[in-house]
């Protein structure tokens, strides 16, 4: 069970929106998307030959007169470290930060051993003195704020420290260099380890990594084996992008290239920690691209709401998951996996394009075959989502009990035991009447005699056949008045659910299943994100078939092939009068991120209203559904559901539109639950609504 703190919650959405702000000025002029894909291509090669570079660094490394020690794991690391201290009488060790230290758990290790290890970056040493770990990979003491940062140092210092910023520099600047000044060893990372000419790279904005690299005699460096580039041009590469998309900086305050020992003697402890294994993996090697920004982190919404000392395990967020996975072991990353929406705003930020939700979706599948999978994953995948004809049983009886569980509104009473979590915090819709496939079939009797313009299949989801046949009914009133004989596509489920859980299995049977009736040579419509996110990508990568990669070209969001292929004839079917609807539209993850399907919605709703919509702030936060997230989590489901609400609210507009049946159940269910006024609608309903009224138009 994870716990909100509110104000740690605002902390980091404050972070956040400063953040995007800075690094958006701070890419001006710059391509990222060309660059990034540069750093990944550069990365891929040289992991591919990491060993080759890795003896190349060595050599010239030990050229410049520094000792260069291999650690296979933390073991040998922290022991390599004691015993060059231990050689060097060193008591007091002081360390610019370096994650790599904390994954071997070096701080500890040392003061087991009887030597004093301390932060010198400014977070760490917060936290440090705090006896707390990092939450954020580059802000280590992001989570504290400046009235508990002077309550740390009046408690260091023995007498009250004021907590104005200049006082509490002057404190840090002060003891820091007592430290740095009286300690015998210093110890840095490296950002890079370059090939050619044996240098360490290193980034800090406070300069204590230089102090800490040449006052003491003697200087650790301690690296993990995938940070080495091959020529210093690469490094320039990485600068470009590294401290823009880490701190929106176009520079880091000091840039040191470290070749050799400055005064006495150099150490540089290369760590493996299970990079060898990684490396041997031909899905998982691109995680070892990761250059420590932790751009993925300040978007993500799961970071944004716990923050870093609990969704992490050394290492924070998504891609925290993933190195935790093999670095710190499988059992440790379980429920650091089970904590991603699969939004995929990490994937749009991240420095090295690193798919960081579909490689989180691939370590579920793993945590299931090598820990078992869930007990209550197994009821719902294996036992009812696997058998077709016992789900549509449940949805029968659910209709049968209609009258019974569901209000006037549409909405369910309160849920019963187990089904809890479904409300405790929005309302659930009812059941429908009647399932889409039946009104459709009641509602579109002279399908055949429409056909003008060929035919085409409605994909509607398992929501729409459900709960909201309505959206179902829209989109094929807008299709049909375009032309199209509009078929009904197979009322199954598509096999999301599954795959995300780490069901591949079960989620290959469900997309067989209903593929063997989407028949070739016709556009497929969807109306739910998921489900093209489903049929677009995942499957063509689960089943890595020709007749998957088929029916993926033939799949189409509805707004995006509304767009694409009728844009003229479309804008023909609403007046050019602006309506007196105030609109305001949320962006749904996959939609917007996947899809791209976003600026298309926006495009029609603007067309049918006939007006400019209301933009809400953080119109792409996501709401929190997330499908059974919003029931394995409820408490952040609920956090960012209230911070949605709070953006629609504030936009002044009254009807708030979206594409995905998902987001339109979590945010109609919190309106109701929270006595809001706002009307929910898919686009396709906005469409259908505003369509000119025309003689025997349906
Ligand atoms: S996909 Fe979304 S929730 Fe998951 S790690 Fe990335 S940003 Fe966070
Ligand atoms: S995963 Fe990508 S965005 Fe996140 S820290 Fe690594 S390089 Fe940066």
């Amino acid at each position: 069970m994870t716990k909100i703190d509110p104000d740690l919650k605002k902390i980091l959405k404050e972070f956040s929106h400063d953040y995007l702000l800075k690094r958006q000025e701070s890419f001006k002029g710059l391509d990222f998307e060309s660059l990034r894909t540069e750093l990944a291509e550069l990365k891929d090669r040289v992991l591919a030959q990491n060993g080759k570079y890795l003896l190349q660094f060595e050599e010239k490394a030990r050229s410049h007169g520094s000792q260069v020690l291999r650690a296979k794991d933390s073991a040998e690391a922290n022991r390599l470290i004691f015993e060059i201290l231990k050689k060097h009488g060193v008591k007091k060790l002081v360390k610019s930060k370096s994650m790599v230290s904390e994954e071997i758990g070096l701080n500890e290790f040392l003061l087991g051993n009887g030597v004093e290890a301390r932060e010198t970056d400014l977070g760490e040493w917060i936290v440090q003195l705090a006896r707390e770990r990092p939450t954020h990979m580059v802000m280590p003491a992001i989570h504290l704020t400046r009235k508990e940062v002077a309550e740390i140092f009046s408690k260091h210092l023995g007498e009250e420290v004021s907590n104005e910023i200049p006082a509490l520099i002057r404190v840090a600047r002060e003891e820091l260099r007592k430290e740095i000044f009286s300690a015998q060893a210093g110890l840095t990372g490296a950002n890079a380890l370059i090939a050619e000419n044996g240098a360490a790279m290193l980034l800090t904005n406070e300069g204590n990594g230089r102090l800490v690299s040449t006052i003491p005699q003697v200087h650790i460096v301690l690296a993990s084996i995938e940070k080495v580039l091959p020529r210093i041009q690469d490094a320039d590469l990485l600068l470009k992008i590294l401290p823009r998309n880490a701190t929106g900086q176009a520079l880091t305050s000091y840039v040191s290239f470290i070749a050799g020992p400055h005064r006495g003697a150099q150490y540089i402890v290369l760590v493996d920690n299970h990079r060898s294994e990684i490396l041997a993996d031909s899905k998982f090697r691109e995680i070892l691209r990761c250059i420590k920004c932790s751009a993925c982190l300040n978007v993500c919404p799961v970071y944004q709401i716990l923050g870093g000392s609990q969704y992490s395990h050394i290492y924070m967020g998504g891609i925290g998951s993933l190195l935790t996975a093999w670095i710190h072991g499988l059992k440790e990353s379980k429920q650091l996996a089970d904590l991603c929406l699969g939004c995929h705003r990490c994937e749009e930020i991240c420095a090295t394009k690193i798919a960081i939700s579909d490689l989180i979706v691939a370590l579920r599948e793993r945590l299931n075959k090598v820990l078992g999978k869930p007990f209550w994953k197994k009821i719902v995948f294996d036992g009812v989502i696997a058998h077709p004809p016992l789900l549509q049983g449940i949805f029968h009886a659910a209709r049968v009990a209609r009258p019974i569980v569901t209000e006037r509104l549409g909405f369910a009473r309160k849920m019963p035991l187990a089904m809890k979590k479904f409300d405790r915090f929005r309302s659930f819709p009812g059941i429908a009447r009647k399932p889409f496939s039946q009104s459709f079939e009641e509602n579109f009797p002279s399908a055949k005699e429409m056909e003008t313009e060929g035919s085409l299949i409605l994909f509607a989801g398992c929501l729409i056949e459900h709960f909201y046949p309505e959206i179902g009914l829209s989109a094929s009133r807008v299709l049909s008045r375009l032309g199209y004989k509009v078929k009904l596509g197979p009322a199954a489920c598509c096999g999301f659910p599954s795959a995300n859980s780490g069901f591949s299995s079960r989620s290959k049977q469900a997309f067989e299943r209903l593929s063997a009736h989407l028949k070739e040579e016709e556009f497929i419509i969807t109306l739910c994100p998921t489900c093209a996110t489903m049929l677009k990508h995942i499957a063509p990568q689960l089943l890595k078939s020709e007749k998957a990669r088929n029916l993926a070209s033939r799949v189409f969001p509805f707004s995006q092939f509304l767009i694409q292929k009728e844009k003229e004839r479309i804008s023909n079917l609403f007046s050019a009068q602006p309506c007196s609807w105030r609109v305001t539209y949320h962006d749904s993850c996959h939609h917007k991120y996947f899809l791209k399907a976003s600026e298309d919605s926006r495009r029609l709703i603007q067309m049918s209203i006939g007006k400019e919509i209301l933009e809400m702030e953080s119109s792409d936060a996501c709401c929190g559904f997330a499908g059974i997230f919003s029931v394995s989590h409820p408490e952040i489901s609920e956090a960012l559901l209230e911070e949605k609400l709070v953006s629609i609210t504030s936009s002044g507009a009254e009807i708030v539109a979206l594409d995905c049946p998902g987001c339109l159940l979590q945010i109609r269910g919190g309106c109701h639950r929270h006595g809001c006024s706002i009307v929910v609608k898919h686009t396709a309903e906005i469409l259908a609504e505003r369509l000119i009224i025309t003689s025997g138009a349906r």
